[in-house]
């Protein structure tokens, strides 16, 4: 396949651009035909008049395209951001495979019902490589779309952005396909063959500053009205002096919060307030636990470096990839420029587009996505390695030998104090948690997690509990010493993890008392369980102590146990029949 990007400016009217591209239709005559068309005017009339043109050129051509902030044109040092209702043409020229692309309107169909379309014009083809999905309406969610394809075809990865708009509050984003504008849709494309392969690049490079807060409140349409409980601006004005006012997305743009989305660290930018909500690029669930973040130019730069040095080896033949604006605004146009240079030099013929969010669906990818980078790379055929040589960007690895700039060194402060701070709270948490001789839970931690289980205790959910009891210790520090007998307790300790499930939770009740609890056994395992803790220390070596045992009270914790103290009662009176009958003994209570 191919991929070549004409942009529209002052130099190439649309007439030009349109020769360009009927030349490499003529030199590649077989080819299927796509062209991407990026638009940043945001003006219906230009977009409508583009179409018209172009499918009377082109008649067979899948066209389809989005708006965006500013059509982002070419490498560095060049004007890149075009605001002056230009666009970029992406052409990509596929030998062997087959597009399969169509669009909705999302103000009479949710995106869940247009997602089922979809599926059905895909319905049987098991050579669905990826699919682009573009969206318009900075409230409209895609989400539904992406999670009801991936059920059928849950090995194609989905990507793409919402469209840009140039005005936050008065959206205009648009998606286009098939000469039909949607100002709330959804644009999916599928690119489809035995021969194609796909590979898709994510970076995000923000990281996480100072306390987790939780959502508190806020809705579907990406407004967070209450952090921690209070209206959502108090956190910004509190952690950041930000006020609720027309500078509120530039105060706030360069501090998105993150969060962990499908085990994935995602942002959020916020976009602008009102009466003291925020309203995010995309939605932020309702006790989701986040935090500012904040990042370094190299941060965010360095990420994209390694992901396009990655592509390398899948040596693609064409890249699409999708930015957010955000990141473009934080670094400036030259250093956001750099990014495209990486790709660029995997790729010369890639096309960059800023949008407001990004998707990445897949077994591995996030989802809704914000203030990233993501790169798609497209190859029919095997891998033709053509000897690119990794790009090398010393700038981002830059030492200053001047005077370092006020940021970088309130930056370093920043984040070294912080650095400091978490292991200082690290290490309090390792004090109040655990044991200082045997270095296992202690028993606030036990009633914590003696409490969970009760929590969570229901017909299928039952736990083991043990109580664990040294036989005769006290004979030991009487005949060798309290030194000797801290030791046997440690090396006790050490034996009986040697033989627990990774699961279990083990703590130390007090004294020469332990207490163990093992989620998701019955009966049965818990007294195996338990002989094996026994024969284990009965058969371990306490030099110069000749012979250790215990003996351990056991029940299990279920639907039926009423309270805590009945419960603990069990394994007190089980320990207590233990000891009575002879020590070194397991006995089950239930
Ligand atoms: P039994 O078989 O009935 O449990 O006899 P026992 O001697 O183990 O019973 P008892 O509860 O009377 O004695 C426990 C002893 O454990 C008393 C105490 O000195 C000792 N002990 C408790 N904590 C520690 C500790 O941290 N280090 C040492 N060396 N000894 C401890
Ligand atoms: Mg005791
Ligand atoms: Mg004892």
């Amino acid at each position: 396949m191919k991929q070549y990007t004409f942009i529209i400016n002052d130099d190439n009217s649309m007439e030009d651009v349109a020769r360009m591209i009927q030349k490499r239709l003529d030199e590649n005559q077989n080819a299927t035909s796509v062209l991407q068309v990026i638009e940043s005017s945001g003006t219906q009339e230009i977009i409508e008049y583009g179409y018209s043109q172009a499918s009377k050129w082109f008649p067979d051509m899948i066209i389809y395209g989005m708006t965006s902030q500013g059509a982002i044109v070419d490498g560095i040092n060049e004007v890149t951001i075009n605001y002056n209702g230009k666009g970029i043409c992406s052409l990509l020229l596929f030998d062997n495979s087959t597009v399969i692309a169509n669009g909705y309107d999302c103000h009479n169909k949710t995106p869940l019902e247009c997602g089922q379309d979809f599926v059905r014009r895909l319905k049987g083809r098991t050579d669905i490589k990826g699919i682009l999905l573009m969206s318009s309406d900075t409230t409209l969610f895609s989400d539904d779309f992406a999670n009801t394809i991936l059920e059928t075809f849950p090995d194609v990865p989905l990507f793409g952005a919402m469209a840009g708009t140039s005005d936050l509050i008065e959206d205009r984003s648009m998606v286009y396909f098939d000469q039909k504008i949607y100002n709330r849709g959804i644009v999916a494309v599928a690119f489809c063959g035995d021969d194609l392969h796909v590979e898709a690049k994510h970076s995000l490079g923000w990281r996480s500053l100072g306390k987790e807060f939780v959502i508190t409140k806020s809705s579907k349409d990406g407004f967070v009205e209450e952090i921690d409980g209070k209206p959502a601006i108090d956190a910004y004005k509190e952690y950041l002096g930000i006020t609720e006012n027309k500078y509120f997305y530039d105060n706030a743009a360069a501090f998105p919060i993150l969060f962990e989305q499908n085990n994935k660290l995602v942002g959020r930018v916020a976009l602008f307030c009102s009466n003291g909500a925020v309203k995010y690029t995309m939605p932020v669930p309702e006790g989701t636990s986040a935090s500012f973040a904040y990042a370094r130019k190299r941060y965010l730069l360095s990420e994209s470096l390694a992901g396009a040095n990655e592509l390398i080896d899948f040596a693609p033949e064409a890249i699409l990839i999708f930015s957010c604006v955000t990141r473009r605004n934080f670094m400036g146009d030259l250093l956001a420029d750099r990014e495209f240079l990486y790709y660029k030099n995997v790729c010369p013929n890639c096309t960059f587009t800023g949008g407001y969010g990004e998707f990445l669906y897949s077994r591995k990818g996030a989802g809704l996505l914000n203030g990233s980078l993501i790169a798609i790379g497209f190859r029919e055929g095997e891998a033709v390695q053509t000897g690119i040589k990794p790009y090398v960007d010393d700038e981002i690895t830059e030492q200053y030998d001047t005077v370092i700039p006020l940021m970088e060194r309130m930056i370093n402060l920043l984040e070294k104090t912080t650095d400091d701070l978490r292991q200082n709270v690290l290490q309090l948490y390792q004090y109040a948690s655990h044991d200082e001789l045997t270095g296992i839970y202690n028993r606030a931690s036990f009633n914590f997690y003696f409490n969970d289980v009760f929590d969570k205790k229901n017909k299928d959910f039952s736990a083991g509990l043990f109580l664990i009891d040294v036989d005769h210790f006290k004979r030991v520090n009487d005949t060798y010493g309290h030194d000797v007998g801290d030791t046997v307790l440690k090396k006790l300790v050490a034996s009986v993890n040697q033989v627990l499930p990774g699961n279990a939770v083990f703590c130390r009740w007090g004294g020469e008392e332990f207490v163990c609890i093992i989620e998701n056994i019955r009966k049965e395992q818990a007294l195996s369980i338990a002989e094996r803790i026994r024969n284990k220390i009965e058969s371990t070596k306490f030099t110069p102590v000749p012979k250790i045992t215990i003996s351990l009270g056991v029940t299990i914790v279920d639907d039926t146990s009423e309270s805590h103290k009945e419960v603990f009662k069990k394994i007190d009176d089980a320990l207590y029949e233990a000891k009575e009958s002879g020590r070194n003994k397991v006995v089950f209570k239930q």
